[in-house]
């Protein structure tokens, strides 16, 4: 398997090189890793009085009636004309006892004419298609129906252009596979213990090698397919699983076990009950923060879930102990908010609060670094500016990040040098994304993970329309009757990087013609976006949020947090152009108070089939976790946001992470039973085990570090 691909018989240094370069390929093993995205079944034969043109490619046996060459003006040609290359297309008849069709060439017409001799019987097999009323084949694949290529089910691998051009052909592949796996299977060496094969009920891996390039059915591809797919799903959990156990041993936490007066004072003080799934969440992290490990939480929760009292009870879990909390967020308004809200929470508890952000003056910035030194600031609340070299706190020993997919990786590490005394802080990271439990659990599989999955009580249903623009007018008027009730509106314009000015000028557009349609002085209309002065959209935003303006117009910038329990519409404009999982935050700004609320999607003119079914599916659900879901079966994981950024750390050869879901359950959990029994892998018998975990795949990055 480690043999160097140049080696193998038929390939060489020429295109040794460039299989590496164009499919990573270096090694035998690799080849035979690299695994066919699709077969083509050749099992059966197709009557001709079936052959439908829709069908993708069929296969039929049929014998050849009658051969006419033509001309490229389409005059027939008698066959002397072959030797002039006068001859353009090749047109042969072919019928089996139920049916006629054509097979029509252009290319290597001298060829085929020889070969398809009146009377002769072949398979033929391409894709059919209706030429006037004639059903027929271009260029099929001709063979002899001897010749053994009827009766399996033919791989098709990835390819680039460059391959193709330099002769490595579907054909060339298989042949190349066939020598790789009799020169590789006799001395092959099983990669899962047996033990495992077993209990499992999986096939031996040189079967599924042979099966998964060459399966003698469908049933046998089926068990090879699956083998492969567990154990790729299962060395992955299994690698995650035991980082998590080195990691809960080794690496030290800071003791919190006290609940402490400040929690105690804030609870009894809160307007409204915890839900029970708050209430359990708090739990959880109480456990982990007295346990004497370090805790590296991911907070999952539905926007509006209240994830902040969290957030704010963690922190003052923190303080009670003697340790300071700093609460991060990504944006300046959020910021801001998160400040004005746990201010407020704080009151009853006398915990000293501070906000920093990039905005911050120089005078206050100084007296609150001189606080977060000496002690006195129990708790801090900013934006990136607080993991700057100067901000020094006395004894951190907490640190949230809400929505953690808009921080860098580097930005996480460096809050963790931030720790008290050289020990880590207890991490949270809270996130309003749902990440598919199968991603979850790949991507953050050495992390905890939590779920508020209940909304506070009081909180409607939002009624959710897609419409198109011929509705434009009964939109604006619709939101008249909203505001007429003492409404407000958000009104969001999407805003993608790459076309920067474009977007602002989507918006510019927008905002004009709002502000046509709700003019002053009975309407007033604010707007941000993020070319705005931090000024500027504070002060827009104070509008809104203080009900001075009913409209609120602006790019996704407000899609994170910001809570405006009056505002019951919410307009997306270009709905199509956002991300299910962006689609249902924005949502999730409206419905927080007592009305009824909206949600319009406005939809552009072109819009593509899966574009209209994530909007439709938005119309259905509010469950963040099955739009999650569904997003990755429809985009799959890599474009999930939440992984956009960092990439998937992951690269997944056969298993789906959107469609392999059970084996995943499964293999997870086997992998938590061996790793029970035996948490170092020192047995003999899982000695393969430890082996193929040291390969590059299987070394994923450590996430609980950086996070
Ligand atoms: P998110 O999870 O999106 O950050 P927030 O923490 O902003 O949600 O909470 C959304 C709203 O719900 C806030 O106005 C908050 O005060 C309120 N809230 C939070 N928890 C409860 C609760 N248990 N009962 C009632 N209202 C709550
Ligand atoms: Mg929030």
């Amino acid at each position: 398997m480690d043999t160097g691909i140049q080696y193998l018989k038929g390939v060489g240094e020429k295109r040794a090189q460039l299989l590496e370069k164009e499919l990573g390929i270096r090694t035998v093993g690799d080849l035979l890793h690299l695994y066919p995205f699709r077969y083509i079944d050749r099992s059966t034969i197709v009557p001709i009085a079936n052959v439908q043109p829709d069908l993708a490619q069929v296969q039929v046996k049929a014998t050849v009636t009658k051969v006419r060459l033509y001309a490229k003006n389409g005059a027939e040609l008698p066959p002397e004309k072959l030797k002039f290359n006068m001859v353009s297309r090749l047109s042969a008849m072919v019928s089996d006892n139920t049916g006629e069709m054509e097979m029509v060439f252009f290319k290597g017409v001298k060829w085929m004419y020889q070969r398809l001799v009146p009377g002769h019987t072949f398979i033929f097999f391409g894709k059919p298609a209706v030429f006037g009323t004639r059903l027929n084949m271009v260029h099929p694949e001709v063979d002899a129906p001897d010749s053994g290529t009827t009766g399996v089910l033919t791989g098709v691998y990835t390819s680039t252009e460059r391959l193709k051009n330099s002769g490595f052909t579907g054909k060339v592949m298989l042949k190349l596979m066939a020598t790789a796996l009799d020169g590789v299977l006799p001395t092959l060496e099983e990669t899962l213990p047996d033990y495992v094969l077993k209990e499992k009920g999986l096939v031996p891996l040189s079967y599924a090698l042979r099966q998964i390039h060459f399966p003698q059915d469908q049933s046998a591809l089926g068990k090879a397919s699956y083998r492969l797919k567990f154990e790729e799903l299962f060395l992955l959990q299994l690698s995650l699983l035991k980082q998590k156990y080195i990691r809960s041993r080794s690496i030290q936490g800071l003791k919190m076990p006290l609940v402490g007066e400040p929690f105690n004072r804030c609870y009894e003080a809160l307007p409204y009950q915890l839900t029970n799934a708050q209430k359990r969440v708090i739990r959880e992290i109480r456990e982990d923060m007295k346990s004497g490990h370090q805790m590296n939480r991911l907070l999952q929760g539905d926007v509006g879930s209240g994830k902040t009292m969290v957030a704010v009870l963690t922190a003052l879990i923190a303080v009670g102990n003697g340790y300071q909390a700093c609460i991060m967020a990504p944006t300046e308004v959020l910021a801001q908010q998160h400040f004005a809200n746990v201010s407020k929470y704080l009151a009853p508890t006398g915990v000293r609060v501070e906000l920093l952000t990039g905005t911050t003056g120089i005078k206050d910035r100084r007296r609150i670094h001189e606080g977060l030194r000496d002690g006195s600031v129990g708790v801090l609340i900013g934006t990136h500016a607080l993991i700057e070299d100067t901000v020094q706190f006395r004894a951190l020993g907490l640190a949230v990040i809400d929505e953690q997919h808009r921080f860098g990786v580097d930005q996480r590490a460096r809050l963790w040098s931030k720790g008290f005394g050289g020990i880590h802080p207890h991490v949270l990271v809270m996130t309003a994304t749902p990440i598919p439990r199968t991603l979850a659990m790949t991507l953050y599989g050495d992390l905890d993970v939590s779920v508020i999955d209940e909304m506070p009580p009081g909180r409607k249903p939002v009624q959710t329309l897609c419409v198109g623009e011929n509705k434009r007018h009964a939109m604006h008027n619709f939101i008249r009757e909203e505001i007429a009730k003492g409404r407000q509106a958000f009104i969001v314009y999407p805003l993608i990087f790459e076309s920067e000015k474009l977007d602002y000028k989507n918006l510019e557009l927008g905002y004009e013609e709002i502000v046509k349609a709700f003019p002053l002085p009975d309407y007033k209309v604010a707007i941000v976006h993020g070319q705005q002065t931090p000024a500027e959209k504070a002060f827009n935003m104070d509008a809104f949020v203080a009900g001075r303006a009913n409209i609120l117009v602006s790019t996704t910038v407000i899609e994170v947090g910001v809570d405006v329990p009056n505002a019951s519409v919410m307009v997306i404009e270009s709905a199509e152009r956002f991300g299910l999982s962006q689609l249902h935050q924005l949502r999730g700004r409206v419905g927080r108070g007592a009305e009824r609320s909206y949600c319009i999607l406005m939809r552009g003119y072109k819009i593509s089939k899966e574009s209209q079914k994530r909007l439709d599916l938005l119309c259905e659900t509010e469950n963040g976790f099955v739009l999650a879901e569904e997003d990755m079966k429809l985009r799959g994981p890599g474009d999930l946001e939440g992984t956009q950024q960092s990439g998937l750390p992951i690269s997944l050869n056969i298993a789906s992470l959107a469609k392999d879901g059970l084996i995943l359950n499964d293999a997870r959990s086997y992998a938590q039973l061996i790793l029970d029994k035996d948490p170092g892998l020192t047995a003999p018998a899982n000695a393969p085990l430890t082996a193929e975990l040291r390969r590059d795949k299987y070394l994923v990055k450590d996430y609980s570090q950086i996070s």
